[in-house]
């Protein structure tokens, strides 16, 4: 029997599962399949720690989710086709949950399709080689239950080890000055840490405006982001500016492009995360910047080198969920051989065409289409159920509208979803006021009375 060894229990390696469960729901024989999760549970980033650093067993901590973190897009753009918000929660619930609340809906389609047997948890792939002569991957592990290392032989290699976890840390000058706190997004835990502080923000993508807007919400006292290429562009709250680039610092001072300073208390770099794969063999190994259609992976998941190895989920990222499950099913298919794959070559020049094609695009709603054609065109290889894109692709244009309309009140926004057609339910309390983020608060009738007296 073939072996598959899929590396990471997140979002994407759950799909993996999920596909392959499908068929052996339908009495169809599939390959013996490994998945291997650094972590003592499954979810990925959405299985959150307080822990910064390494974790219990000294492995980097692959978390990058904090504290009062709630869903930054509508839930209605990535919901599974095969397992609805109405089937997990039985009734209508807002649009923008909570990480606990996605957490709760990502655990139960697996839970519900018993897939935690085929999971070996605590268990770190240290490195994988593929062996020409017989055609088989060597996977080493570490295994932290049983305090010991190992090699397996696999037919098929599904790296599935997400790419928002090791942090892309710049250097400014007088960094090593600074008098304050400095950290990384990813070490980011909890904004009431940051209560009547004066913040400086490095970047200007989802991890400035999230974390700044956490901070904002739980009582920092001024927020100054500053940006490389272009700001956010919001209209953000009073006590929160933007600023060209970050120069240099000098002990509580930040000196900034346009020649303006601030005195600053903490400094937190959201300045995005690095594609590592460093358990990877050199020429099985992904390099790539984060982008929509990184080049040698043919429809953006199989390795065109080697077609026993496939990456999920590598791609940015305005579809998540039900793109894993679309880029899952495809991989399925192709390892058991009812997808064939063209020529090396025809592999190559399409995947170059598509990457250019990404550069050329520059537009909002181009970039969602983009996307969007990407995950339609793997669905109708696959029995994934179908669902409409268009549609989907409209919904973040909403929501992107609705952002720049006001940054602080688009989560209290509704959609309509498009696997089932319910309306989401309107949230008991604003985003705002909704301090308290866990899945009891969020279910609750109503404000719980601790949240609405913080602060
Ligand atoms: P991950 O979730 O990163 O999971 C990868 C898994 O692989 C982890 O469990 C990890 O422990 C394991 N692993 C890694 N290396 C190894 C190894 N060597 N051996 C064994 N196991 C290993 N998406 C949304 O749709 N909505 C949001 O609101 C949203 N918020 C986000 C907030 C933050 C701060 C970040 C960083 C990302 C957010 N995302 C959001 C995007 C997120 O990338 C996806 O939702 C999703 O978690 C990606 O799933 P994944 O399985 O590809 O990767
Ligand atoms: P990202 O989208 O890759 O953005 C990285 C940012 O860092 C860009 O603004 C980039 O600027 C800037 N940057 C990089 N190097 C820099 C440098 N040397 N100096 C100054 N700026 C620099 O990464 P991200 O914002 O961390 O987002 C990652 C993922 O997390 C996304 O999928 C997002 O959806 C998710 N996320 C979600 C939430 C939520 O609310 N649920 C919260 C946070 C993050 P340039 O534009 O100049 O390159």
């Amino acid at each position: 029997m073939k072996r598959i060894a899929i590396i990471g229990a997140g979002p994407s390696g759950l799909a993996q599962l999920r596909a392959f469960q499908a068929l052996k729901e339908q009495n169809i024989d599939i390959p013996e399949i490994v998945c291997f999760e650094k972590q003592q549970d499954w979810g990925g980033l959405w299985n959150y720690t307080w822990r910064t650093g390494v974790d219990q067993n000294g492995e980097p901590v692959h978390g990058s989710m904090y504290r009062y973190l709630w869903s930054n897009g509508p839930k209605e753009a990535l919901e599974f086709a095969d397992y609805s918000f109405d089937e997990h929660f039985g009734r209508a619930i807002p649009s923008y949950p909570p990480r606990e609340v996605l957490w709760d809906y990502i655990k139960g389609r697996v839970e519900k399709a018993d897939v935690r047997q085929y999971v070996r948890f605590q268990h770190a792939v240290r490195y994988v080689t593929f062996d020409e002569d017989s055609k088989q991957f060597n996977v080493t592990v570490q295994d932290y239950q049983h305090n010991q290392i190992y090699d397996e032989a696999f037919d098929y290699v599904i790296v599935a080890s997400g790419h928002f976890s090791t942090p892309r840390v710049p250097e400014y000058p007088g960094f090593e000055h600074f008098t304050g706190r400095l950290i990384h997004a990813h070490d980011f835990r909890d904004a009431v840490e940051f209560q009547d502080q004066t913040l400086l923000i490095v970047g200007s993508s989802y991890s400035a405006e999230d974390i700044g807007s956490q901070c904002y919400k739980y009582g920092a006292k001024e927020i100054i982001s500053c940006y490389r290429s272009k700001p956010m562009g919001f209209k953000w709250p009073d006590n929160w500016s933007e600023r060209p680039c970050l120069k240099y610092v000098d002990h509580d001072t930040a000196y900034f492009e346009d020649g303006s300073s601030a005195k600053v208390d903490a400094i937190i770099l959201c300045t995005g995360y690095l594609h590592h794969f460093p358990f990877m063999q050199d020429q099985l190994r992904l390099k790539t910047h984060n982008c929509l259609y990184p080049l040698n992976l043919y429809e953006g998941v199989v390795w065109e080198n080697n077609h026993q190895l496939f990456y999920l989920g590598m791609q940015d990222q305005w579809y998540t969920f039900n793109m894993f499950d679309a880029q899952a099913w495809y991989v399925r298919d192709v390892i058991l051989g009812r997808i064939e794959l063209p020529a090396v070559e025809q592999m190559q020049q399409e995947g170059q065409q598509l990457h250019e094609q990404e550069q050329q695009l520059d537009d909002v709603a181009e970039l969602i289409e983009f996307q969007g054609q990407y995950v339609e065109r793997l669905i109708q290889q696959t029995d994934y159920p179908t669902f409409d894109i268009e549609q989907v692709n409209q919904i973040f244009l909403t929501w992107h509208q609705h952002k720049f309309d006001d940054i602080m009140t688009f989560r209290d926004k509704t959609y309509r979803s498009v696997m089932t057609g319910t309306m989401a339910a309107k949230h008991h309390t604003r985003w705002l006021k909704a301090y308290d983020d866990s899945l009891k608060a969020y279910l609750a009738k109503k404000t719980v009375k601790k949240e609405a007296s913080f602060s």
